[in-house]
């Protein structure tokens, strides 16, 4: 079996994370866990007909907020990122301050075909052209 690894991303993104993506194993299922899959797929796609569920964080490739630290003479690159604002405020000296860096759901934004049907996208949109 052959691999083929196609990075998706911004131009933004450049190919830092390639090898990242690139080193990712390949978990293959066996048949009871492929069948119990598409049942329990077949399943949700019955029952969210009418009302379909949001998908997960993980499905829209969610990227998470960050706090970046940022110098206060200069305002044009973070000269690191945290996870939380608070750990951020943690590292942070007289001469910094701390950038906001909102998470955001990539796949929503970038790849889905079905996003102007989507709930969840319309309050995506909403909220950011508000
Ligand atoms: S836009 Fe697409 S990926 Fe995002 S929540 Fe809606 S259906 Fe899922």
């Amino acid at each position: 079996m052959k691999v083929i690894v196609v990075p998706l991303g911004k131009e933004s993104d450049g190919y830092e994370n390639y090898a990242a993506h690139a080193k990712l194993p390949v978990i293959l299922w066996d048949d009871s866990t492929t069948e119990a899959f598409i049942r329990e797929r077949i399943k949700a796609h019955i029952e969210g007909e009418e009302n379909p569920p949001i998908c997960t964080p993980e499905e829209r490739w969610r990227k998470p907020d960050k706090g970046a630290l940022m110098k206060k003479s200069s305002k044009k690159r973070a000269l690191k990122l945290y996870d939380t604002e608070r750990q951020a405020e943690a590292a942070k000296g007289a001469m910094h301050y701390i950038e906001p860096r909102p998470g955001e759901d990539v796949r929503c934004l970038f790849y889905c075909p079905v996003n102007k049907f989507c709930s969840y996208y319309q309050g995506l949109m909403s909220e950011t052209h508000q």
